[in-house]
């Protein structure tokens, strides 16, 4: 069976070189939908809780949230990085709290003080497809993911991993030990 949960982004992005309108800087509310399965985890009677699912992704992905996100080569990015060091903001503002951790992938790289995310590919619906599910395939059991963008959609599907240990108390993944990181459950 498949737990399935949604996330939204408000994100910023232009296709550098692109011919089509698509090349001036404009923005979105993209969905992500993410299809997790697995045995149904009997205590709890759920794959795994959805709450958690979203919890997980949240924590990486709240990097491409309110951000913006340009190809490495694309010139506004080091015109933008200025204007943001003139003003004081490129290495961090009080009111910008929303941060995750930083990552470094083949794919992309987020800047969390400044909500920037830079990527190797245009940020394409299928492009943000390949970036997250690098970025989420060790920490979830991930069999689909479907990312839309206006009138935009993508979506891919992966083969399931084995069975994973998970809490039968609360239902989220047993980490190396077979401890549960949440209420402390051992198997
Ligand atoms: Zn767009
Ligand atoms: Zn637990």
């Amino acid at each position: 069976m498949k737990s399935i949960t949604t996330l939204d982004l408000q994100y910023a992005h232009r296709f550098y070189g692109f011919k089509g309108e698509a090349q001036y800087l404009h923005g979105h509310t993209g969905i992500l939908t993410l299809e997790v399965e697995d045995t149904v985890n009997m205590g709890v009677n759920m794959v795994f809780p959805c709450n958690e699912i979203k919890k997980t992704a949240w924590e990486v992905l709240q990097n491409f949230d309110h951000a913006l996100v340009l190809r490495e080569d694309d010139p506004l990015l080091p015109a933008i990085l200025s204007v943001y060091e003139k003003q004081g903001i490129k290495n961090g503002a009080p009111t910008n709290k929303q941060k995750g951790p930083a990552f470094k992938t083949d794919f992309a790289t987020a800047y969390p003080e400044c909500r920037l995310v830079v990527t190797k590919e245009s940020m394409t619906v299928e492009g943000m497809i390949k970036i997250v599910y690098d970025l989420l395939k060790d920490k979830l059991n991930i069999v689909k993911f479907t990312f839309t963008s206006g009138v935009n959609g993508a979506t891919e599907e992966y083969k399931a991993h084995k069975e994973r240990a998970r809490c039968p108390l609360c239902g989220i993944m047993l980490n190396e030990n077979g401890v549960c990181p949440k209420c402390g459950y051992r198997a």
